[in-house]
Formats: structure tokens, sequence, C-alpha cells
């Protein structure tokens, strides 16, 4: 049985708007029996309960970078995965796999949590084995996990000259690829390690034109990859489907933001196969052929 054994889902495709439409970037990825978390930011465990999976359910938490965007939802997986309550259940240490700089930011949590951690063995019982951590970093490419035929490896990305490190991900389960670019500039190592990737999960970032003259927007285009450049990514690594996540549509109080229409048809100018602009708890069935699903609470497509 091939069908859904592989699926990605989109649980945050923003950026750090508090938007209640994209939360803060996150990805569950289920492959067999397993399921990892890549990144946790704003509501990541809100989109999980909507899935209705309980948050301990997750084996391996991997983090991309440190902007705190695609980590403020680390404590909230990690202790509110540990409570009793059908939604958290962990019994085992949470496990983080992540690029240098992920031993400093979950010991600092667990210094910062240190009291209610303390309350709460003291007075609900809850085993201290499902609020340990289990750290693992990584300082360049290559393999970083494998288990039950899942294998996930790190690729360094570009998110600009100061904000390292960063990495993508490649995740490889029978035989089908999913790729993460991460944040990140136009980005030969995301060609080299999505290639052949069945689907090619990209970050994007626009603004208008008369925006542009703007440094700030400049200084923050300049740290992402435009729809114009991502389609040169997806014509080169040609994957069976190329999605869009953590998209970043800046406007300003007199001038507004592009669309989606607008990154899709910027896109069209470069790639003209097959491409979906993610959104909040989008699922990717990865099979023979890439199928994609809206979740029922999301409102339907624009005519
Ligand atoms: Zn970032
Ligand atoms: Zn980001």
């Amino acid at each position: 049985m091939m069908a859904n054994d592989f699926r990605v889902t989109l649980l945050g495709t923003g950026v750090p708007i508090p938007s209640p439409d994209r939360f803060g970037p996150c990805t569950l990825v289920e492959a067999g029996d397993q399921k990892f978390l890549i990144d946790a930011g704003r509501g990541a465990t809100i989109r999980l309960y909507q899935l209705k999976l309980p948050i301990g359910r997750i084996d391996v938490q991997f983090l991309t970078h440190y902007h705190s965007d695609h980590t403020s939802g680390v404590p909230d997986v990690w202790l509110t995965g540990w409570l009793e309550s059908h939604f958290g259940t962990r019994k085992t240490p949470y496990r983080v796999i992540g690029p240098t700089g992920a031993r400093e930011l979950i010991e600092n949590l667990e210094r910062a949590y240190a009291l209610d951690i303390k309350i709460r063995v003291a007075d609900e019982k809850l085993p201290l084995s499902g609020i340990a951590t289990e750290v693992t970093e990584f300082d360049r490419d290559g393999v970083v996990y494998e288990k039950n035929g899942v294998k996930v490896i790190a690729f360094e990305v570009d998110h600009g000259d100061v904000i390292k490190p960063c990495y993508g991900y490649r995740i490889e389960y029978g035989g089908r690829v999913a790729a993460f670019s991460s944040d990140t500039r136009y980005n030969q190592n995301v060609i080299k390690y999505g290639a052949g990737a069945d689907l090619l999960v990209h970050e994007v970032a626009s603004a208008r034109p008369e925006l542009m003259r703007e440094a700030y927007i400049q200084r923050i285009i300049a740290h992402h990859t435009t729809p114009r450049e991502a389609g040169s990514v997806f014509a080169q690594t040609r994957p069976k489907l190329a999605a869009y996540t953590h998209i970043v549509l800046l406007g300003s109080e007199r001038i507004p933001p592009p669309t989606i229409d607008d990154i899709v048809a910027e896109t069209r100018q470069t790639y003209g196969g097959p491409l979906v602009a993610g959104e909040d708890l989008m699922a990717f069935d990865i099979g023979a052929t890439v199928s994609v699903e809206r979740h029922p609470s999301r409102s339907p497509p624009k005519a």
C-alpha cells in the first residue's frame, strides 16, 4: 500500500506577520509510522490540534535556522506536548535535530520553564521522561537522521551573510523525495539537493516595484527568493509538484502587497510546470503522483 504513507502538511505558511490565516513556519512530514516537524512557528500546536494529531506523536523536531518566527512555537510543542490530555501525551524525550544553535535554544528553554516543569511534576505527576530533551546538532551538509527507511539530509542554504547557520532538508522515503528550501536566496544547493524531488517546497518573497525603492524592503527581499528566481529553481529541478510556503508578501500603508495570483504569474515567467501556492493545512500525498488536499476548514478558493 503506497497510498498515504508519505505525506507533507503545511501547518504554517506565514512569516513574522501575526496573521490568523498564515501561522508561523511549520511543516509536518509523515513517512510510514514516523512523524516529523520542520520548524515550529507561532500556532504549530493549534494546527496539530486541528489535524487531531497529538503533539506527543511527533518523533523528531527538525530546525532550519534560528529566526524567532521559525522557533517561537518550539516551547509550546515541547511543553504542551507533555501534558497528559489527549492533545499531548509525550512520554519519551522531545527530540530536536538542527544546525549549531539548537542546543543553546533548548537548554535556555529548559532554564526558562524550569519552574513550570517542577510544578507539573509535583502536581500532575507527569513523567520526567516526557519533558526531557535530546538534541543533535550538525554543521555541514549530510545525513542527519536515518530510521525505518526514512533518510533526512540537511543542506546549507543562503539566507544572507549574517543569518547563519541556515539549512534546508531533503527527506527520502520508499523511493520518493520531498525537499524543503527553508529560508534562502536563490541558491544552487537547493537545486542540487532538490534534484529528483517529487515535491519541492520553496519559500518566496515579493513586493510591488514601487515599494522596491525602499531600502528596508530591498533588505528583506535580499534575504529571500523572488517568484522569478523560484521559478528558475523549479525549472532546473523539475519536481512533480512545486509548492510555495513561507510566503512573504510585502506592502506598506500606501502600497498594497502583491497577491498570490501575482506571485504565481511572476513564477510563470520562468517555470511552466506544476505549481501550487501553499496555505495552512494544505496536504500533499506523495505516491506515484503528488496530490494536493485542502483542509475542510479553509474557505473555498476564489472563483
Ligand atoms: Zn529566516
Ligand atoms: Zn522565515
